[in-house]
């Protein structure tokens, strides 16, 4: 993309404030005129009152109208994207997060906290899904394509899995084909569906908070609610857990904890699947169980759903903190990016005030450093979570 010929956004004075802080996103509202309407998806230039240079992305209607991929001016070829993608792998590498017997298992790259809004990468093996989330970003599957040959030329299969509707339908493979995917994490062997699973095929932002829990499971009872393909299932049954029950209301979920649970030979009589809505199930529970894990999914996608967000979390809390045996664990998470920590918070003292009980924080959790936060993007932080010992 050479941007002398691509349209340009010029801001209302004022509103490049955020911009020169390396924010990546203008909205709607701070556009002040377009020399020529952009297409959605659009490589578009973004340049202040007094036509200075900004930054450069791609277009959208709606409120976030530019995600910026830029803030220098420069050509977005190839080797911007071997540049971008090269930093991002360096970063992983370093982590220790790509060894071959332990860990397979990492997000390559992840939106503005790699300063690349709208793309997911997520690595399993020598597998890598690349899952955008806008369609300027779906329209650079190729050139990405082609820059991760360049970067990581061991990853054999490339699949282009699309997250938005109007184009899901054109998921496919731009390199290789579909195989049995076994991949690691903390040495444990998980079965990736990437094609048909949620996301792009495992939750990988709980690596760190699964190994917590392994540590802490040793001769107890568990309850891994929304356990999905069963992550905190295993690392429990890893860490020496006693017996492990884990539940989901879809039997595809369930189906596939079965299968990872097998795949690692672990002694089927001390797992058990349930299938059940996890705040009905828990009611009805004794109280013998020294662990349990809340891992909902988002309740609130945007900050309009916030309130009744909160009610979630605040009664599936209540229920837990009620049932768990006293002196036991409650692991207790909130994906929702329009829920902060101290709202989540809130509501856990809420839950605990109705439950009755008397409860402490042992760790506050939250994204692994695969998922990072840009300093200048403070709303890439989702994932929180807190370990709750209840007496
Ligand atoms: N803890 C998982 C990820 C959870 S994803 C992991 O570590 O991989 C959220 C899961 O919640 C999905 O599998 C979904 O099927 C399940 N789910 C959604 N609503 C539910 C409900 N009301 N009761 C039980 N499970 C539910």
């Amino acid at each position: 993309m050479k941007k002398e010929n691509i349209p340009v956004i010029q801001l209302k004075p004022g509103k490049e404030s955020s911009l020169r802080r390396s924010h990546p996103w203008v909205f709607s509202g701070a556009i002040a005129s377009v020399n020529q309407m952009p297409q959605a998806g659009e490589w578009v230039k973004v340049v202040d009152a007094q036509g200075r240079f900004l930054g450069a992305g791609h277009y959208h209607e709606g409120s976030i109208a530019v995600r910026i991929l830029t803030f220098k001016d420069v050509d977005i070829d190839l080797d911007f994207w071997i540049n971008q993608l090269t930093i991002a792998w360096q970063s992983r590498i370093s982590l220790h997060l790509n060894q071959k017997e332990k860990n397979t298992i990492f997000r390559w790259i992840h939106g503005e906290g790699d300063g690349l809004p709208g793309l997911i990468m997520d690595v399993y093996d020598t597998t890598v899904v690349i899952q955008p989330h806008t369609l300027g970003m779906y329209n650079e599957a190729e050139i990405i394509a082609k820059a991760i040959e360049v970067v990581a030329p061991e990853l054999d299969t490339i699949y282009l899995k699309p997250s938005e509707k109007q184009m899901e339908a054109n998921a496919q493979y731009l390199k290789g084909e579909k195989t049995q995917a076994v991949a690691l994490e903390h040495g444990l062997k998980y079965n990736i569906d990437w094609e048909k699973g949620q996301k792009t095929g495992f939750f990988i932002d709980q690596r760190e908070n699964r190994r917590l829990l392994g540590e802490m499971s040793t001769n107890k009872k568990v309850l891994n609610t929304f356990c999905y393909s069963g992550g905190f299932s295993l690392t429990a049954l890893q860490g020496g857990a006693s017996h492990v029950d884990s539940l989901d209301s879809s039997q595809h979920a369930l189906d596939l904890t079965l299968q990872n649970v097998a795949l690692n030979g672990f002694d089927e009589s001390k797992h058990a699947v349930i299938k059940a809505d996890a705040v009905e199930y828990i009611k009805t529970v004794g109280n013998d169980y020294d662990i349990i894990v809340l891992d909902p999914p988002a309740f609130a996608k945007h900050l309009s759903a916030k309130h009744k967000a909160v009610q979630g979390y605040r009664k599936i809390n209540e229920a837990a903190i009620k049932k768990i045996k006293p002196g036991g664990l409650i692991f207790t998470f909130s994906c929702s990016q329009a829920v902060d920590k101290e709202t989540f918070k809130g509501a856990i003292v809420a839950a605990a005030i109705d439950a009755g009980r008397r409860v402490k924080i042992l760790h506050q959790l939250h994204q692994p450093a695969d998922h990072p936060i840009s300093l200048f993007h403070p709303e890439g932080e989702y994932l929180k979570g807190l370990v709750l010992e209840v007496i």
